[in-house]
């Protein structure tokens, strides 16, 4: 029997990448989208094509009473395919949030940890009695939880806080024999932060000269390493925070 994935915000950036590589190691996919259903469409088709089986769910993970209704709908979804539970968690959905520590509102900072750790921390645990034993969690954290940069000071401390909250889910769900893992990239080139990093040439190169393999990453360098993470030769590792940026700021 395939091994079944939950990824949020599959459809674009580093939870696309990890959905294709997941997807070439044979486990089927079924993933989130807050906006992009375009995109999230053209995923299920490459997934598809790949012989794997594959579904996206709209969600906004920022919205805790929204959560009931996405794990109903995912249950069904795995009913679908004759499944009863998923294997694998990848926490990934999330925005950015620029802005110095004497000027983030409240109503900023309330938003950023909603979308990434209230929300990891509830669908987590809802999404709970839906994974089977043996599972595997993967949350994603940032370069920045280690790095502080100006202007990262809510988005810093909510990263770290999903670090924290690893390490208490690889101990409590231990027992089920479930491993939790922290993943965090340095600067990847994608759309996050409005495709800064891949699309302003100096930030680009500031990133590639704080980086030891001079370069800012791409979503290449990341969706392998947490398909390999989730895979049985990884078995062990667990409680877990794991930075994936070539070097970044050593
Ligand atoms: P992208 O902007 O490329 O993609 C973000 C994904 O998350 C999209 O699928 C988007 O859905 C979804 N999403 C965003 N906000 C929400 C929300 N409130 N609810 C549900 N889904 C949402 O970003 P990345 O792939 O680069 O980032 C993925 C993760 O990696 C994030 O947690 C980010 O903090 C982290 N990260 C990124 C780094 C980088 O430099 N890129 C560095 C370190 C960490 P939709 O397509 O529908 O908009």
């Amino acid at each position: 029997m395939a091994r079944v994935a939950i990824i949020t915000g599959g459809s674009r950036g580093l939870g696309r990448n990890t959905a294709i590589h997941l997807a070439q190691r044979g486990v089927d996919v079924l993933f989130t989208y807050r906006a992009n259903q375009k995109e999230a469409e053209s995923l299920i088709r490459e997934l598809e094509t790949m012989g794997r089986k594959a579904a996206a769910l709209r969600l906004d993970t920022g919205d805790v009473r929204a959560f009931d209704a996405f794990v109903a709908e995912a249950r069904n979804t795995l009913a679908n395919w004759g499944v009863e539970r998923f294997d694998y968690l990848v926490n990934n959905a999330g925005n950015s949030l620029h802005a110095a520590f004497s000027e983030t509102s409240e109503a900023q900072f309330d938003a950023i940890f909603q979308v990434h750790v209230k929300g990891v921390y509830f669908l987590t645990q809802k999404l709970l009695p839906l994974m089977n034993d043996g599972g595997r969690i993967v949350n994603i954290s940032s370069g920045l939880a280690r790095v502080s940069l100006p202007g990262s000071s809510a988005y810093g401390a909510a990263k770290g806080a999903v670090e924290v909250l690893t390490r208490y889910l690889a101990k409590e769900l231990g027992p089920r024999k479930i491993t939790a893992n922290v993943v965090a990239p340095g600067a990847i080139q994608t759309d996050f932060s409005g495709g800064m990093v891949r699309d302003n040439p100096e930030i680009n190169k500031r990133v590639a000269e704080m980086t030891a393999l001079g370069r800012a990453g791409v979503a290449d360098d990341i969706g392998p390493m947490i398909a390999a993470l989730l895979s049985d030769e990884n078995r062990w590792v667990n409680g877990q925070r794991i930075e994936v940026s070539g070097g970044m700021v050593l």
